[in-house]
């Protein structure tokens, strides 16, 4: 059966019931959703076929609130992990969550899934590291254009990615 998606206010839901995981104060990552979806359409993602090519936000607010109330409910928690699908889809956006969550104080760390070497650059990259950011995956996928073309990736893998990195350190 094929569900059309569409889209709605993802900030009308109430935060993740953490609370249902099994074992849950061991856990030591918290998974965070910023947002759903993806507006690309790689030719070997499934994501826009399930998203209908559509990326859904939560408000900064909302997801700032869930860091501030939910995360120190498990002591065990070092580190936030984001896995949307396009986390730094909207990167004003993104920027304003990292400088809110870094305002928050928080000592755990944060991990974020996912992201499109084209969406970052070196001041994205020292915001994140401001945000105690230890970990990002990338998708780069391809260093050889032929490939890199014929996925449909929708932009250039970023060639300057290594030395944004190494001047953030
Ligand atoms: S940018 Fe990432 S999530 Fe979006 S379609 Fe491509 S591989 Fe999938």
């Amino acid at each position: 059966m094929v569900v059309e998606t569409r889209p709605f206010d993802l900030d009308s839901l109430p935060h993740p019931d953490i609370s249902v995981f099994i074992n849950r104060q061991n856990m030591t990552a918290y998974p965070l959703i910023t947002s759903l979806g993806c507006q690309f359409q790689c030719n070997f993602c499934v994501v826009s076929h399930v998203t209908n090519k559509q990326w859904r936000p939560r408000s900064v607010e909302r997801i700032v609130d869930e860091c501030a109330t939910r995360i120190g409910l498990y002591p065990n928690v070092r580190t936030v992990v984001i896995s949307d699908d396009n986390p730094l889809s909207d990167r004003r956006r993104f920027r304003d969550f990292l400088a809110r969550y870094a305002a928050l104080g928080r000592d755990q760390l944060l991990s974020v899934a996912n992201v499109r070497a084209d969406t970052l650059d070196t001041a994205m990259v020292a915001r994140l590291k401001a945000a105690n950011c230890q970990a990002i995956c990338l998708g780069v996928e391809s260093g050889d254009p032929f490939v890199f073309e014929r996925v449909h990736r929708g932009a250039d893998p970023a060639p300057f990615l290594p030395s944004i990195i190494g001047r953030v350190g």
